[in-house]
């Protein structure tokens, strides 16, 4: 068993930090934050640095990590104009992958992935947007909520309802819908208490003419695909979490250690530093294990969820006991909005308590742990 991450490794994570370090300045970190600002410079220089390095999933993760130690909004914004390039990757047809992932790849398109609809996220079989046969095309009708590039991406992967099958999610199928269609409308949402760095809006589709070429793989598969990319990207939400919780703690003994040795050798505070780093340490190592199941495209459902889970509540945990153990200080520096930012991560890909269903029911199914 080894449990050091390998030279490369360290130094990508030292490449990505340095990164970060340099380009989420102070002034960038609050205009974004007061202003709802998406920073598309930023995109352009992550992209140009090859800070997302793509062909390795472990430099995503360690890549993520980092970032958001820095800034968990500024970190996002940065890496989901990729969100959901996975199912392009797993599913899409040669055609779809020329036109469509291929100018991805190359920095000058932005994707989305539109799931969660006004009626609710969590009951993914339940949506209702429909897309119906029509000749050449699918008509599309309907409407997403919350969806993550919005108003800036080019192309999104789009969960729609092309029959009415007696197992709700058999009648699902994924698009990839582009944005500059007539009939798709993109409204911002403004107002968000975090990740407010990113753009984040609702779709509306009014008869949206989608080419038959344009589904991706099959034609009721679409509820598989999307549960294999949510196995994909929990991962990555996990390292949202462990990158804040690592910043948060980090910032938080700054300040204690500012204070004086007098501050910092309370009890209470001590316990405080202690738990916050132990569950960050159980979360990481959760979360690698996941992701060793995962990179070796033998993904392990239950130890996703569970990872994705504790990363979050991690996050939350670390970010709240900082702001407690630091006072004044803490909420004037960069923590009380680490802990504005931390919140979405219990929340998208999955909210805690569909994770925890998710284990125990995998767990119930198997009849014992490991
Ligand atoms: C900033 C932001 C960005 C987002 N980006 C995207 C995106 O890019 N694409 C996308 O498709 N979606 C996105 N989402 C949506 C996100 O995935 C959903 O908010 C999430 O899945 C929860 O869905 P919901 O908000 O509709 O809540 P609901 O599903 O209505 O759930 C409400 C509450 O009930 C609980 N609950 C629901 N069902 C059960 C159950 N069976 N048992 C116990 N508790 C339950 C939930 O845990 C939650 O606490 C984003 C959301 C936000 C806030």
């Amino acid at each position: 068993m080894e449990f050091n991450l390998e030279e490369k490794y360290v130094e990508y994570g030292k490449k990505v930090r340095d990164f970060a370090q340099k380009e989420f300045t102070r002034a960038l970190i609050e205009k974004c934050d007061n202003d709802e600002h998406y920073p598309e410079e930023l995109r352009v220089k992550t992209y140009n640095e090859g800070i997302m390095d793509f062909t390795d999933p472990w430099k995503v993760l360690i890549g993520i990590e980092e970032l958001c130690s820095v800034d968990e909004s500024l970190g996002v914004a940065a890496t989901t104009p990729y969100f959901g390039v996975e199912v392009l990757m797993l599913f899409g047809s040669d055609y779809i992958k020329e036109k469509y992932l291929a100018e991805v790849s190359k920095g000058k398109a932005i994707m989305g992935l539109a799931v969660t609809e006004p009626g609710g996220g969590s009951d993914v079989a339940g949506l209702t947007t429909t897309a119906t046969p029509d000749g050449t095309h699918y008509l599309m009708n309907g409407g997403k909520m919350f969806i993550t590039n919005g108003t800036i991406a080019d192309y999104f992967v789009l969960l729609a309802r092309t029959s009415n099958e007696e197992k709700r999610h058999h009648g699902l199928s994924c698009f990839l819908v582009e944005s500059s269609w007539e009939g798709f409308t993109a409204n911002k949402l403004k107002g968000k208490m975090g990740v407010r760095a990113t753009d984040t809006a609702e779709l509306i589709l009014s008869n949206v003419k989608v080419p038959k070429e344009n589904l991706i793989g099959e034609e009721g598969k679409g509820f598989n695909y999307i549960m294999t990319f949510f196995n994909i990207s929990r991962i990555y939400v996990a390292a949202q979490g462990l990158g804040v919780a690592k910043g948060a703690i980090n910032k938080a003994m700054e300040i204690v250690k500012a204070k004086g040795p007098g501050y910092a050798s309370q009890e209470s505070i001590q316990f405080a530093i202690s738990e916050m780093a132990t569950r960050l340490e159980a979360a990481r190592l959760l979360t690698y294990k996941a992701a060793t199941f995962l990179f070796n495209f033998n993904p392990n459902p239950t130890l996703t969820s569970m990872a994705k889970y504790y990363a979050a509540e991690t996050a939350v945990f670390c970010t709240e006991k900082a702001l407690e153990i630091t006072g004044l200080e803490g909420l004037n520096s960069q923590l009380e909005r680490f802990l504005r930012d931390a919140k979405i991560l219990e929340i998208w890909e999955g909210t805690s308590e569909i994770e925890k269903l998710v284990v125990a029911r995998n767990l119930l199914k198997e009849g014992k742990v490991s």
